[in-house]
């Protein structure tokens, strides 16, 4: 059976169409600038062949009709006709508490994200605007919505409630949800199958550093904690995001830089985390480099941030009373040998060892830490895509 799975940004989309006979993946591509002059969209082949195509896309849904006919061109394309494709799953940020595991979409789902909005401004229009155009497109085909937020809505409520008055939960909602749900169910199961285990007898830490960076505290398969909140800027330093930081910051900037709110949401999400602290750039690679030509600031970056996730792991580690992996993922979990290997140094003392030359390696699931480690550590290439392609599936069957 072949599952097309959509990623709708509000001027991207991402979409791959994956064979579920052997997880294999068919085609994929991205499609950017949507509703902007300069539209264009890169189809990759099976193959890994890149056929780059401007043309205007005024819309989503003219988007998405361009990708239904990158992956039916009769030289190039994936499959014959559209006939051939099962469903579609499409990615989707926020669920609120509606919604604790993917489900197949229909009018009552699509005005439940809608009532989410609010909770998700920026990411729920785009990821609705893309369902309701392929819903139009796929004629009758089954569409399923896949959420970041359902993994965690397993949380304890002392987990998910703020120190606020309780008023603005019941109010508004205003609660931690967490994000990178689908990222992390997905490594959780990945390490389960690795260690030849029950994922119901594991305690896991995930940790899902990218560009947007998330860990979770993963209970016999349940999250039971994780580090983004009520938005994705809780939690972690990022590369532009600040995670932590004392609320009364806010009020203070607000008043001496003579800033309002909307500056200073800008200021946490686009100008904070590495780019901030370390002035060089937001990508990790760039700031490695840096400091490895003598740039302070650039060091400094990198210890405020790999000090971040150490605490948050032996956190999580004492939330579930103990941990038999640490998971590693994402562009910088699965790629920055250096990063991992100081982030784990200083956890011997819970039984945490890493092996160095094991270590040595990127975007291959492997085990890193020395035989002799009581906690493994665990290199997991994520696939969300696949996670989304399986739930589908599933909701088919
Ligand atoms: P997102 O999906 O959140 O945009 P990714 O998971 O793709 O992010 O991760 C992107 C980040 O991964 C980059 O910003 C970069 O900092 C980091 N990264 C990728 N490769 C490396 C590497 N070899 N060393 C260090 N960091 C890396």
């Amino acid at each position: 059976m072949k599952i097309l799975v959509i990623n709708c940004g509000s001027s991207s989309l991402k979409y791959q169409l994956l064979n579920m006979e052997n997880e294999a993946l068919m085609a994929s591509g991205l499609v950017e600038r949507i509703g902007i002059d300069g539209s264009v969209i890169t189809h990759k082949t099976e193959s890994g062949e890149k056929i780059v195509k401007e043309v205007a896309m005024k819309d989503h849904k003219e988007a998405l009709n361009q990708v239904l006919a990158a992956i039916t061109d009769e030289n190039t394309g994936a499959v014959q006709s559209l006939d051939e494709i099962a469903a579609i799953g499409h990615r989707v940020v926020h669920a609120g508490e509606k919604y604790s595991a993917s489900v197949l979409i229909d009018d009552d789902v699509i005005a439940a994200l809608e009532e989410c909005v609010p909770l998700a401004p920026l990411h729920n229009p785009p990821n609705l605007i893309g369902i309701k155009a392929m819903m139009e497109l796929a004629n009758g085909k089954p569409n399923v919505a896949v959420f970041d937020t359902a993994f965690h809505q397993t949380m304890p409520k002392e987990a998910f409630v703020y120190a606020l008055p309780y008023e603005y939960y019941e109010k508004y909602k205003v609660r931690r949800y967490g994000f990178h749900g689908t990222s992390h169910r997905y490594v959780a199961g990945r390490a389960a199958a690795m260690l030849g285990k029950d994922i119901k007898d594991l305690k896991l830490i995930s940790c899902h550093l990218g560009n947007g960076a998330s860990l979770a505290a993963i209970d016999g398969g349940k999250s039971v904690d994780t580090s983004m909140g009520f938005t994705p800027l809780e939690g972690l330093v990022m590369g532009t995001r600040a995670g932590d930081i004392d609320p009364a910051i806010i009020g203070f900037l607000m008043e001496n830089e003579n800033i309002d709110i909307k500056e200073i949401d800008n200021i946490l999400n686009k100008k904070s985390g590495v780019l901030g602290v370390s002035g060089v750039s937001s990508d990790f690679r760039d700031i490695d480099n840096a400091a490895e030509e003598g740039n302070e600031r650039a060091k400094l970056a990198l210890d405020v941030f790999r000090r971040r996730v150490k605490k948050y792991i032996a956190g999580y580690a004492a939330v579930m009373g103990g941990v038999d992996a640490i998971i590693f993922t994402a562009g910088l979990g699965e790629n920055s040998i250096g990063d991992r290997a100081e982030i784990v140094k200083g956890l011997e003392f819970m039984g945490v060892k890493i092996d160095n030359a094991k270590n040595d390696v990127r975007g291959k699931e492997t085990v890193i830490s020395a035989d002799d480690s009581k906690v493994k550590l665990l290199l997991i290439p994520t696939n969300e895509e696949l996670m989304i392609a399986k739930d589908t599936l599933e909701l088919l069957q």
